[in-house]
């Protein structure tokens, strides 16, 4: 059964019973963008039947926020004349793994899928931050999110105040660090940025709720701060972290219980490393990461 979370003209949430996995579909005048088309057989149909009812002569896009077994599984469900991720993802040297994660699941339930599993292929690849795509009046920009994937990124649609940010600033999920906590909190820094030159006030995560004002993606924000924070206190003070805290803020323990450990090895393996050091006093200096200025932007207009 599809599970519609919100809907507004132009933008449907799709979400699974699964992990409360998002899929946007996005309907402007000129083309329909699907994003991270996920989970069950039924799910994925519901959503590409969905878009087939409503696209009439639009074009159809599909965007990938990141390589995740859960978010790509849906691919070759859709037809699409266009197929957006970063360059990192199109390299990703796990494909293959990925592939088999998404074999593995559906055997193990016996899960019949009627179209086949790929891994997706780009025809449109973001290397670098503040790309933009346009076609007709649709405009989107892009920005690499490495952190909880290397291949993550995030998609502002202009003109309707809206960021899919992919496996970030959830209000079910503390930040899961695949990848590296230095560069999960240097993609978190940058989304004021991002804010300011975009101006969004929607933010659709990978799973749980949309926030649907600036207070709310800009809390959660907040929480994923702290989160690694106190995390790297622990790690460099030994000063226990408080798991109770975090089980009373976040309620799947039970799963969510191992991606924490993870969380807790790789960041001490990246102190062993010295990527990072704790200073209490230095909060208030913190990470840089330099976007690039409007005008140096690259853009692809496709009408
Ligand atoms: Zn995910």
């Amino acid at each position: 059964m599809n599970h519609i979370i919100y809907r507004d003209p132009y933008i449907t949430i799709f979400q699974s019973v699964l992990f409360q996995t998002n899929s946007t579909v996005i309907k402007t005048d000129e083309v329909v963008l699907v994003v991270d088309p996920a989970w069950l057989p039924d799910e994925v149909l519901a959503i590409r039947q969905y878009v087939d009812l409503i696209r009439e002569d639009r074009a159809v896009f599909l965007i990938f926020t990141h390589s995740d077994y859960d978010h790509i599984l849906g691919y070759r469900a859709f037809d699409a004349d266009k197929v957006f991720m970063t360059e990192a993802f199109a390299n990703n040297p796990g494909k293959e793994d990925i592939i088999e994660q998404i074999l593995e699941f559906d055997e193990k339930y016996y899960i019949e899928r009627p179209y086949p599993i790929e891994y997706p292929k780009g025809d449109f690849l973001v290397f670098r931050d503040g790309v933009h795509y346009r076609h007709g009046n649709t405009k989107m920009t892009f920005y690499l999110a490495p952190g909880h994937t290397a291949d993550s990124m995030m998609v502002v649609i202009w003109q309707l105040g809206l960021c899919i940010a992919g496996d970030y600033l959830s209000n079910i999920e503390f930040p899961f660090i695949y990848h590296s906590s230095v560069e999960y909190e240097r993609t978190l820094d940058k989304m004021p940025r991002i804010h300011d030159r975009n101006w969004f006030t929607r933010l659709i995560p990978g799973h749980g709720d949309p926030a649907l004002n600036i207070n709310d993606w800009l809390r959660r924000r907040t929480e994923s701060l702290a989160y690694i924070y106190a995390l790297r206190e622990s790690i460099a003070t030994g000063v226990p972290f408080d798991e109770d805290s975090l089980w009373t803020r976040y309620r799947y323990p039970r799963l969510q219980q191992q991606y924490h450990t993870n969380n807790v090895m790789l960041m001490r393996r990246e102190y062993e490393q010295g990527l990072w050091t704790w200073d209490p006093d230095a909060l208030s200096d913190l990470h840089s990461a330099d976007l690039p200025e409007q005008g140096s932007e690259l853009e692809e207009d496709n009408d």
